[in-house]
């Protein structure tokens, strides 16, 4: 039973198991593949926005190298009117003047303000070409708007750091334009944060966060460089969600799948698998029951009667000789019955030389010669001569008339004498039986019960006796329970008997002590 629970309980974890490890593994592959697929799209955004940084700041080169052509001095009207042309002409560009001593000059959206000494304060840094930068420079034309201000040799360009990266994204992630030599922020898009970024810059975008993916670039050309960030939009970023809703999943499918698993198992544990266990282990034993004459009470012999039991449950072999038989068991049976009648009544057998064991089959031993060539090669060397086993095949058991008759003829040449067992509750007319050479019929007890009664089935019994003679066979009385029966029997010729009235079926061991009761007394017991 434990073995059975186990059994039950390990084929639904299997199942479970086989549910939810490969929903599991897909949505791990699932989850790595998106990963990595939202990585790539975000270097790839990093990517863009390099080139926008070099491109503003090209941008701004270019517009210097424009206003440093034009001829004549600064501020004049047609100096004037270039830079006009200038930012025109550059799009990230949005005012252009000169500067001087320290202050700014003029410029096509302030005018002339050499007058008002605007103060332009010292650059915030200096490349190695000679750009002068001022990162978030106060714009003098707005109290707000700070601007980033490239400059060389007096002439400056003013740009709206969002140039740097406004960039067309729908997902709207976060971007940082970055001086990588003085790790300053020079831009940020809405929703980043400067010290986020520039941290991010500094571990190169390995940045440990659940939350977002980082990615840097960094131009070429120009010291500048860029992180850009975005969610985890991840598959696993809801772990547990998701591994509760596969394990209700997992149990579900486990479950049915378990129970498939236990039907399976259980129809292994079915009753034939379990007959066949038994017999394979050898876990039947063998009963036996005497025949004794009936004029002397003398034990001529034994029947032998398969047993089982269960865990404790006595089994009718009336039930499991059945299932034997309809699930291709009854050969191995029949051979552990065999093997097993002359292993306990080897001794007994040789030491009295006219005591026989009468052996059940079925009507697929009969079929074939195949348990004649076992028996007697099971008999060889062990002294027993073939008359002390005799063959109890049934009447149902002569259906197949054409190879039973054949193999019946075998065993009586080889010297085992054949009983027709439960005589009289076949169909097997008297002219039918007479085409068998059978040696002895076993009147079955149904009969022998209704000797002495007054119930009509009563004038069966002395037909069948009739019947018997007239085939010249022996007679073995089935069932024989009380003296008045063992008397009438008598009276009708009837040889021998076997039933309670003499004993029940026994081991070898108690069959031996009633032996040696029985013989000193020579009586039936009761
Ligand atoms: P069977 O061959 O006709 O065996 C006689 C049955 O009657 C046995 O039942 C026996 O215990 C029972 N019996 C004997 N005397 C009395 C009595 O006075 N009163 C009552 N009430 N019963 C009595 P069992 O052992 O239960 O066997 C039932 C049947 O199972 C057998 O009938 C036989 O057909 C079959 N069987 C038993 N052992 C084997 C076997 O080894 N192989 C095969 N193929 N069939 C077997
Ligand atoms: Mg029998
Ligand atoms: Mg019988």
């Amino acid at each position: 039973m434990i073995k059975r629970l186990s059994l039950i309980s390990a084929s639904v974890a299997l199942g479970c198991i086989a549910t939810i490890l490969p929903v599991l593994t897909s949505i791990y592959v699932a989850d790595e593949d998106a990963e990595r697929r939202e990585q790539d799209d975000l270097q790839q955004l990093a990517a863009k926005a390099v080139i926008r940084t070099e491109l503003v700041t090209y941008q701004a080169f270019a517009a210097i190298a424009d206003m440093e052509a034009v001829p004549g001095g600064p501020c004049s009207p047609g100096y004037i009117a270039q830079l006009a042309r200038v930012i025109f002409n550059y799009r990230y560009v949005q005012d252009a003047g000169a500067y001087g001593g320290g202050q700014y000059l003029c410029s096509p959206l302030m005018g002339d303000v050499r007058a008002q000494h605007l103060t332009m304060p010292p650059p915030s840094w200096r490349s190695n070409d000679g750009y002068l930068v001022w990162f978030r420079q106060k714009n003098p034309l707005s109290d707000v708007r700070q601007d980033i201000q490239i400059g060389r040799n007096g002439n400056y360009v003013s740009i709206d750091p969002q140039s740097y990266v406004d960039l067309i994204d729908l997902a709207r992630r976060p971007i940082a334009a970055i001086n990588v030599e003085t790790n300053t922020i020079l831009a940020l898009s809405s929703g980043a944060d400067g010290n986020d970024m520039l941290n991010a810059w500094k571990l190169a975008g390995h940045v440990n966060s659940e939350q977002w993916y980082y990615a840097v670039a960094r131009s070429a050309t120009r010291p500048l460089g860029v992180v850009v960030k975005s969610p985890r939009s991840s598959l696993l970023g809801n772990w547990t969600g998701v591994l509760v809703m596969w394990l209700s999943v997992g149990v579900i499918v486990g479950g049915l799948l378990g129970w498939l698993a236990f039907r399976q198992i259980s129809r292994q544990l079915s009753f034939p698998a379990t007959l066949e266990w038994a017999i394979s282990r050898r876990r039947i034993d063998v009963y036996f029951q005497p025949i004794v004459s009936l004029t002397n009470g003398e034990c001529v012999g034994v029947e032998a009667l398969v047993r089982w039991n269960l865990n404790g449950r006595y089994i009718s072999p009336e039930i499991f000789v059945a299932v034997a038989e309809q699930n291709r068991l009854i050969q191995p049976l029949t051979d552990l019955v065999l093997d097993k009648t002359i292993d306990e009544l080897s001794k007994l057998l040789r030491s009295r030389p006219s005591f026989y064991v009468s052996i059940n089959v079925s009507s697929e031993d009969l079929r074939t010669h195949r348990f004649l060539n076992v028996l007697t090669a099971r008999l060889g060397g062990t002294g027993i001569r073939p008359a002390q086993i005799r063959i109890e095949a049934t009447e149902r058991s002569f259906m197949d008339a054409d190879a039973t008759r054949e193999t019946i003829a075998a065993f009586r040449n080889a010297g085992h004498p054949i009983y027709i067992d439960d005589f009289g509750t076949g169909y097997s007319s008297l002219s039918y039986l007479q085409t068998f050479t059978v040696d002895v019929l076993k009147i079955d007890k149904s009969f022998i019960d209704t000797i002495a009664q007054d119930a009509a089935s009563s004038v069966v019994a002395p037909h069948i006796i009739e019947m018997a003679h007239e085939l010249g066979v022996e007679i073995v009385a089935e069932g024989v329970e009380r003296d008045v029966q063992v008397e009438y029997l008598v009276q009708r010729g009837v040889q021998y008997g076997q039933g309670w009235l003499f004993a029940k079926a026994m081991r070898v061991n108690e069959l031996i002590l009633w032996l040696s009761e029985s013989r000193s007394t020579l009586q039936p017991t009761n």
